[in-house]
């Protein structure tokens, strides 16, 4: 790999411009040979990096081809012409690159790059849940494996959550794994939710206390969550939805001060762009998931072309159809307004292994 050397230093400072008030001068020279030599890989292999808005600026400002959410991701995933597709963001999203690009390499650079909620949930429990609810759809968060996807007839992601369960047309729906979502939607649909003990730990941490107290530090902040987040947070907080939502709000708002109820990279990206007219106040709360993935793994995983993802046929065939059947739906969401607290049924592993739930062969 080349030093800093002064074709290094050229080619690399616009993107220093771009994110120097989030990266201290003396690391530059440290991360820009590595960045260069990320974009020289993807040329010569003919690859793309998607990067999730959880990246680190160095990684979302410098060398990703794509940014954005769950959603946006995959539909980028089926849409790039590239043969080969570096994931930075959480192996579900590398799976369902791989549903939807099937016949492309999809890399992801660290096998530790999990998310507590895909890890809450397997196939079998959806299984169980099926026949405990006969004939209920079930929903699932794109935050689930493929193995969970293929249970499933259609997935969601935040933005699009609650058009998802209410396009089923139906008065009683199976909302996977993550509580807090489900919930968030139950308050603002008037079908019945079944939801399943899943939480991201990251949002989970958040409490609607800390948001008061933040109102107090900081006076006039604009508070913006995500509805992975409580019930009560989301009370609390000014504007509420997916990752892409709270990035339009302060694009099209531009309040004084914004506190982004989320995963801390998300505003430093958004900082990143928007520039020092808006200050951002950070409760900071990391994934310790997404921050798996690095610049050096990044660039390890193109000159090693790994780690493969890969699916087994009979499970992709049938999570793929789940995908897809979102995305028919388009990308126009909901944002979560204030809602009305509603009671939600909450199935855990304990729950439905005291049922005497008969054994009889699903379909789904
Ligand atoms: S932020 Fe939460 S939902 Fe996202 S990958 Fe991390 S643990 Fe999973």
């Amino acid at each position: 790999m080349k030093g800093y050397t002064p074709e290094v230093a050229i080619a690399t400072e616009p993107l220093f411009e771009k994110i120097k008030h989030l990266i201290p001068a003396v690391e530059w020279p440290i991360i820009a040979p590595l960045i260069y030599k990320i974009n020289e890989l993807k040329v010569e292999k003919n690859a793309v990096i998607l990067a999730h808005n959880y990246q680190t600026p160095d990684i979302y400002h410098c060398v990703a081809d794509f940014v954005g959410d769950s959603l946006q991701l995959a539909i980028q995933a089926q849409e790039t012409e590239a043969d080969i597709i570096v994931q930075a963001g959480v192996y579900f999203m590398a799976e369902t690159s791989k549903l939807l690009s099937p016949e492309k390499t999809i890399l992801i650079p660290s096998l530790e790059a999990g998310c507590s909620l895909a890890a809450s949930i397997n196939g079998e429990n959806v299984r169980q849940l099926k026949r405990k609810y006969p004939g209920v759809p079930v929903v699932t968060y794109v935050n689930t494996s493929a193995e969970v996807k293929a249970e499933a007839d259609i997935c969601c992601t935040s933005a699009n959550a609650i058009a998802v369960v209410e396009g089923l047309g139906v008065e009683r729906v199976i909302m996977l794994p993550d509580e807090f979502l489900s919930k968030n939607v139950a308050n603002l649909t008037d079908v019945e939710i079944i939801a399943w003990r899943g939480r991201c730990e990251v949002h989970e941490k958040f409490t609607a206390n800390e948001l008061r107290e933040y109102r107090v530090t900081s006076p006039g902040v604009s508070i913006l969550a995500h509805p992975e987040c409580s019930p009560e947070v989301l009370e609390e907080a000014d504007f509420a939805g997916s990752t892409s939502s709270l990035i339009r709000y302060v694009n099209d708002n531009r309040p004084d001060k914004v506190m982004m109820v989320t995963e801390c990279s998300m505003s430093d990206n958004v900082s990143a762009e928007i520039g020092p007219e808006v200050e951002f106040i950070r409760p900071c709360n990391l994934c310790p998931h997404m921050k798996a993935i690095t610049l050096e793994n990044i660039a390890e995983s193109l000159e090693l072309l790994r780690y493969e993802v890969t699916i087994p046929e009979e499970i992709s065939v049938r999570a793929r159809r789940s995908v897809q059947e979102m995305i028919n739906l388009g990308v126009e969401g909901r944002d979560f307004e204030k809602g009305e607290f509603k009671d939600v049924v909450i199935e855990d592993e304990v729950s439905l292994n005291s049922m005497d739930i008969p054994l009889q062969k699903s379909f789904s």
